[in-house]
């Protein structure tokens, strides 16, 4: 029987495990097919305080991963969780067709960048195309270079406007002939005269995979079906995300684009079910507030087992 297990090895898992494995709970981590989360696929990370140089994303995970081993968290390395059944506790989820018991959960299953699905979009990613301004903006390849952002909610004005301090100009390619953005982002982002919307217009391809690097867009306007290529050195793919929670469908109260619905901070509708991080969080989405969210749920879940002893 485990105290705790935490479905989910981003910034948000691997810091309720720390906080968990402090308690002397000996949490269990498992994993889930991407170890490290969304963070080992971006390069430096830059705003994660306490890095004044930045830190590798990887690095960074790892780190995390190490302290909560230190203080005894055990992890399930690469295995999945593929069934939930919370409707009497102790709590059963089955892990690689195994049951396993637990007294509690800790939710922190993250999201993922939606993906246009076109050529050289994957291939490219890392090498010019990315889903983070935040993480990536920075970067020497997009100094002074044009700049490609592609949605038109307001990740993508607020990609499109943080670019603006890196990039010659940022195109802004948007499907529809306006933004769906909120108003007052809606004004800021079409008032830069660094943005450049280009409407009607949809993404078609991600140039150019045989040099290696990102130097352009084929795009097609939909009203017209003229297409052409645009020029940029970057391409920030910002058309939403996708929370990873389809395993609780039902179960765990979640808002119609299926993120979780946090109850008093980090507890969700399920009393010994916890939720942390991205999963449950469709306006910030960063590092440092799926930690503290992490840190929040472990300190829930020690809390609630304290009280049931
Ligand atoms: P979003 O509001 O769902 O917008 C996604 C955008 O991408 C839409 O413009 C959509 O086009 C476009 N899109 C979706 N799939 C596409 C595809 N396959 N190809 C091309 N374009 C595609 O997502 P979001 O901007 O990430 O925002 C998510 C939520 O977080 C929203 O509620 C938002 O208000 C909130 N948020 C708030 C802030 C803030 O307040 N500062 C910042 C970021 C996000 P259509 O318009 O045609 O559907």
């Amino acid at each position: 029987m485990e105290n705790v297990v935490i479905i989910g090895s981003g910034c948000a898992g691997w810091t309720a495990a720390i906080y968990t494995a402090r308690a002397n709970l000996k949490p269990l981590l498992v994993t889930g097919a991407q170890p490290g989360g969304l963070l080992t696929t971006t390069t430096v990370v830059e705003n994660f305080p306490g890095f004044s140089k930045g830190v590798d994303g990887n690095t960074l995970m790892m780190e995390m991963q190490e302290q909560a081993v230190r203080f005894g968290a055990q992890v399930q390395y690469m295995s999945v969780v593929e069934r939930v059944d919370f409707s009497r506790r102790p709590f059963t989820l089955t892990v690689d067709g195994r049951e396993l018991p637990a007294k509690s959960v800790i939710i922190a299953t993250g999201a993922g960048h939606r993906r246009l699905g076109v050529r050289g979009e994957g291939e490219l990613e890392n090498k010019g195309v990315t889903y983070c301004a935040t993480c990536d903006g920075a970067l020497p390849i997009f100094r002074d270079q044009p700049l490609t952002v592609i949605g038109g909610g307001d990740s993508a004005c607020e990609e499109a406007n943080y670019l603006t301090r890196f990039g010659s100009v940022v195109y802004m390619i948007h499907r529809r002939d306006r933004l769906r953005a909120s108003r007052v982002m809606t004004e800021r982002t079409l008032a830069n005269p660094k943005i450049k919307p280009v409407w009607d217009t949809v993404v078609e391809g991600v140039l150019d995979v045989c040099q290696d690097k990102v130097t352009g867009v084929k795009i097609r306007n939909v009203k017209t079906g003229e297409g052409s290529t645009l020029a940029c050195a970057g391409v920030f793919v910002a058309i939403g995300h996708e929370p990873n929670t389809r395993l609780f469908k039902g179960v765990i109260d979640m808002d119609e684009t299926g993120f979780i619905i946090p109850v008093k901070g980090a507890r969700t509708n399920v009393e010994g079910v916890f939720v942390a991080g991205d999963c449950a969080d469709s306006a910030y989405r960063q590092a440092i507030t799926a930690a503290g969210a992490g840190c929040m749920a472990g300190i829930e879940a020690e809390r609630w087992l304290a009280g049931r002893e």
